[in-house]
């Protein structure tokens, strides 16, 4: 439970004055439900109204507070002509002007013979740029209510519907209300930081009064950024503490099931493989849990490692679980492990949403009897009425999906069982501490022997038809094609609509052997459609997301991505993994839509110049900057509100370690400054971690 001090900074937006109901749907997209998310919205500038001048002196293109008297009302004589209020103080004359005046708003704002506050840019025009006018002042207010216009108004990156007059007055009055918090932070870092407390930084940064305000914004914004990033890291030690609480187990094979699984495969292991086995034996073999994150390429050989180490459990006699994202997903490692694993005598299940009936019981009852050794589904896996007879490992084929809140609740339903996650998502070191920071990391960074490299080529979608027709020639060689179109979440419609119309007009050239796969489609239709490509019957799959293609088709040697420049450079990467899977050579085609920015350009080029998915990940990171490099609102990572990586990428590492001492000193978080600790995790939304301490 939220503590009460905390209520206020919890209570939604509409308690604020000048948010009703449409407006605090708005904020909400904009920066979240509550006031602390209002908050955490920080200002990029500001608007300084301090220079309060007379009109003869009034700077062009300046931002002027002006007291004026209307002397003339000239409404618009047409529909495009503006309102026009000719204004004078004791130098000279200012035309005030209106578009689209709202009935007789002018009229009232700014009334014949009454001296009123006018703010806003002047500008000058005319020969001698001896006329001067206000284009809709930003602020007219009454000379006695000038406290109404901020000294200093911050600007925030805003959206429709939401003006920066109003965020500015609702951060003012919420950082009135609330009350002081308790410090979190070491007393000593701050004085030798220049930092001041919470609040007060807040307070400087959404109401800077004075030139001072303004040059303290840097230290206030790093103050907030690292109490983001410790809670941040906070909560990542507390969760990995608490999933270390259970007693794990130790698991240590003679081999024999791994032996005989390697002889079916075909191959030996790479170098990089062999060592992350290695790294994930040594990790089972200890009496304590594993919590290891398997990062690696698509196509690098995860799941070949993952099941080996699921041999290793099965070979005891205990059972392994595999959870992947999708049916799909599932189906295909079910099939491929099943290949190997069920002729070495280890039984193997599938269990997704779809069993039903009959069938879903007696899967049920082989997990629950032992009889099956290897059990592999989606979330549908961690349901109440699954009862495994004795899991010792599980493995998440993550895709992106999970975050800290959901492995926590993952590892307290498997019991002590040993965790392995895997990730094709290719993360910069830095970035890796806060996403896995609970966990211990290997990589495999190197692929399989004998892929053949892949071309990708970077073309405007002007040269579609072309791209077509090159397709009809892969087609004939035998070989089978994605066609990627992306998917905006804020207009699904009319992103299905564009797939749509891009596999019409692909089955106008290649007739049935087109397939289209999107996410409204149900399961059975999508499964149908995959089977076709995957079989003979489909050449060419047109897609509207990511994970529909998580599937191995090794003849497909194309993989065309629509307007690439939408894509995250990581999820481009692992779209281009698809291909390139069998021995014949590949291409990817990422096409994109004109005008192409400088940073596009050189993303695309990063893309065409390597394969190397860690490598990409970096060079997203410089390009662009820690919160976009996953496609966060994809790829359901956590991001950062305040910090900036690339500007405060160091206060992680301090995090990193503040955060190991105080678990160290106060593991359960009950001194004066763990007490103050737990408002602190509260605030940045970690109740997850809070509700592993006792008495949380
Ligand atoms: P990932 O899970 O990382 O995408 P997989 O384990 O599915 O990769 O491996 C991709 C393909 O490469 C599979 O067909 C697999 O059988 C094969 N493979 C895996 N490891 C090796 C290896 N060491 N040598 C040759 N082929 C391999
Ligand atoms: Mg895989």
């Amino acid at each position: 439970m939220r503590p009460e001090i905390l209520f206020p900074y919890f209570a939604a937006l509409e308690t604020l004055p000048g948010i009703g109901k449409k407006t605090a749907v708005l904020c909400e997209k904009l920066c979240g439900p509550a006031v602390i998310d209002l908050l955490c919205h920080m200002p990029n500038g500001f608007i300084d109204r301090r220079l309060k001048v007379k009109t003869a002196e009034a700077p062009d293109g300046a931002i002027a507070t002006l007291e004026v008297r209307a002397v003339e009302h000239i409404p618009p004589y047409s529909k495009k002509s503006p309102y026009k209020v000719i204004c004078e103080d004791d130098t000279g004359e200012i035309s005030v002007i209106f578009f689209h005046a709202f009935g007789d708003y002018p009229a009232k704002a700014l009334p014949i013979g009454e001296p009123r506050l006018i703010s806003g840019k002047v500008e000058r025009f005319g020969a001698q740029k001896q006329q001067i006018q206000m284009l809709h002042p930003d602020y007219i207010v009454p000379v006695t209510q000038s406290e109404k216009i901020p000294a200093i108004e911050c600007v925030y990156p805003l959206t429709a519907g939401v003006s920066g007059k109003i965020l500015n007055k609702a951060c003012r009055t919420a950082l009135e209300k609330l009350p002081d918090l308790p410090e979190w932070q070491d007393a000593e870092m701050l004085k030798r930081e220049n930092r001041e407390s919470f609040k007060n930084s807040l307070k400087t940064l959404h109401i800077p009064e004075t030139e001072e305000d303004i040059a303290k914004y840097p230290t206030a914004k790093a103050r907030l950024a690292y109490d983001e990033l410790l809670a941040n890291q906070l909560a990542l030690c507390l969760v990995r503490r608490n999933m270390r609480r259970l007693p794990g187990r130790s698991i240590k094979p003679a081999g024999n099931l791994r032996k005989a699984a390697l002889n079916r495969m075909g191959f030996s292991l790479t170098r990089a493989q062999q060592r992350v086995l290695s790294e994930i034996d040594q990790d089972m073999a200890s009496p304590s849990r594993m919590l290891r994150l398997v990062q690696g390429d698509v196509g690098s050989g995860k799941t070949a490692v993952a099941l080996l180490a699921m041999l290793n459990a099965a070979e005891t006699g205990a059972q392994a679980a595999l959870m992947a994202p999708t049916d799909i997903l599932a189906n295909q490692h079910f099939e491929k492990i099943r290949n190997i694993a069920e002729p070495i005598g280890v039984r193997c299940v599938l269990l997704t949403g779809r069993n039903k009936g009959k069938k879903r019981a007696e899967i049920l009852e082989s997990i629950r009897s032992g009889n099956a050794g290897i059990i592999i589904g989606t979330h549908a896996l961690f349901q109440d009425d699954v009862i495994f007879k004795d899991l010792a490992l599980t493995v998440v084929d993550e895709q992106h999906k999970f975050g800290v809140q959901q492995r926590l609740a993952l590892s307290s339903k498997g019991g002590g069982a040993d965790m392995l996650v895997m990730t094709a998502t290719p993360i910069p070191r830095t970035l890796a501490l806060t996403y896995y920071g609970d966990m211990e990391v290997s990589r495999i960074d190197e692929l399989p022997p004998g892929r053949k490299p892949i071309t990708t080529r970077v073309l405007p979608s002007s040269r579609l038809d072309e791209v077509a027709r090159a397709l009809s020639r892969t087609v004939a060689d035998g070989n089978k094609a994605y066609w990627v179109c992306p998917l905006v979440e804020e207009s699904e419609k009319i992103d299905l609509a564009a797939a749509q119309e891009r596999y019409e007009y692909l089955k106008a050239r290649f007739g049935d052997r087109v397939v289209l796969v999107h996410g409204k489609m149900k399961s059975a239709e999508k499964d149908e459609a995959m089977q076709r490509f995957a079989s003979n019957s489909a050449d060419i799959l047109v897609a509207t997301t990511v994970i529909e293609v998580g599937v191995d088709v090794p003849a497909a040697t194309v993989m065309v991505i629509e307007h690439a420049e939408r894509f995250g450079l990581a999820q481009l990467h692992q779209l281009r993994g698809r291909i390139g899977r069998g021995t014949k050579e590949s291409s990817c085609l990422l096409l994109y839509g004109e005008p192409l920015s400088e940073t596009a350009k050189a993303r695309l080029k990063v893309m065409r110049e390597t394969q190397d998915g860690f490598l990409i990940a970096e060079e997203d990171l410089t390009l662009r900057g820690a919160g976009e490099v996953l496609g966060t609102r994809q790829s359901g990572l956590e991001e950062f509100k305040i910090a900036d990586l690339s500007v405060h990428g160091d206060l992680l590492k301090t995090a990193r370690n503040d955060a190991k001492y105080i678990v160290n000193i106060d593991p359960e978080l009950q001194t004066q400054r763990g007490c103050a600790l737990r408002l602190l995790l509260y605030l940045f939304r970690k109740d997850e971690a809070v509700k592993t301490l006792r008495s949380g």
